[in-house]
């Protein structure tokens, strides 16, 4: 089983890097890519809390806005984690998530709902990536909504009046900066479209000139037409074509490899990155 895309508590997941490669280890995932948003700071313990049977992957999902504001996530595998323009790509997003939220809660407290900076960040792992999820678990604490999920129905989605963006690279420099740091970079969940503003299919041309290897296809928030389109999107463009969970431990409902990579399409992606960069036990 190859799982390509989750999240631990260096983001907005709920397991620790160690608990998700325990858990995917106890599943019969045997290549797993870890994929923060934003963040590499999962990568050392996921590392070491390798052993035989399973296979790592390093990553992030990154935050990517199109230049007509479309909210894009690449998700950037197999680069240089020392890549020091990637690194200052990762922390410009990281920092401006800070004032955004503030921006957020503020729209939130003008509306009567009493949140505070403080509550989201109580409610968020020590050095995780502080995003939307952990403002709705703030919201969960203080009784205005009873989960992550109906936080992003009713208040939280991108289509709402409390939602404020981010700074973010566009999908074509994040993906230039992955492949520049020896990486592969897969566009993540590119249809799901309940989510919000979907990018449009010719928009692919232009990733695929920056160098973009792969498409995720199979994704729980892809229904089968979309999953069908990028299929047949991946096919004429040549790219690779990823499943996965997106797995968030109990911040979503996703679960551990209900989604996965064939290993064909995993032997092809991974011979696009520079050099083999596949983590295993005892070869780091
Ligand atoms: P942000 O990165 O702060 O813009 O927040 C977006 C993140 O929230 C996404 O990347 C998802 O991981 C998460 N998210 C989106 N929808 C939901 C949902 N219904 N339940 C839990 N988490 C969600
Ligand atoms: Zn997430
Ligand atoms: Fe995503
Ligand atoms: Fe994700």
């Amino acid at each position: 089983m190859i799982d390509l895309h989750t999240h631990t508590t260096c983001s907005d997941g709920t397991d620790t890097p160690s608990a998700l490669i325990n858990k995917a280890l106890a599943q019969g995932v045997k290549i797993i890519a870890l994929t923060d948003h934003d963040s590499v700071a999962g990568w050392a313990e996921a590392t070491a809390a390798l052993r035989a049977d399973i296979e790592l992957a390093l990553g992030a999902e990154i935050s990517c806005l199109t230049e007509s504001g479309t909210s894009v996530h690449m998700l950037g595998l197999l680069f240089d984690g020392t890549n020091a323009e990637m690194l200052t790509m990762l922390e410009q997003t990281r920092d401006d998530r800070v004032p955004r939220m503030v921006k957020m809660i503020e729209l939130l407290n003008d509306a009567g709902i009493h949140v505070t900076m403080q509550d989201v960040e109580e409610a968020m792992p020590h050095g995780a990536t502080m995003g939307r999820p952990h403002l709705a678990d703030a919201l969960v604490k203080r009784g205005v909504i009873s989960s992550r999920d109906e936080g992003f129905k009713e208040l939280l989605n991108n289509e709402s009046q409390f939602y404020v963006a981010h700074i973010a690279p566009t999908p074509e420099t994040a993906i230039a900066q992955i492949r520049a740091a020896g990486g592969v970079a897969v566009i993540a969940h590119p249809f799901a479209s309940h989510r919000g503003e979907i990018l449009k299919p010719e928009a692919f041309s232009s990733l695929v000139a920056a160098g973009l290897n792969g498409i995720e296809v199979d994704h729980r928030d892809q229904n089968v037409q979309e999953r069908a389109m990028l299929h047949d999107i991946a096919q004429e463009l040549g790219l690779v074509m990823t499943g996965s969970s997106d797995y968030h431990g109990t911040g979503k409902l996703n679960r551990l490899g209900e989604w996965t990579t064939s290993p064909e399409q995993w032997e092809k992606l991974e011979a696009q990155a520079d050099k083999r960069r596949v983590v295993r036990a005892g070869n780091q």
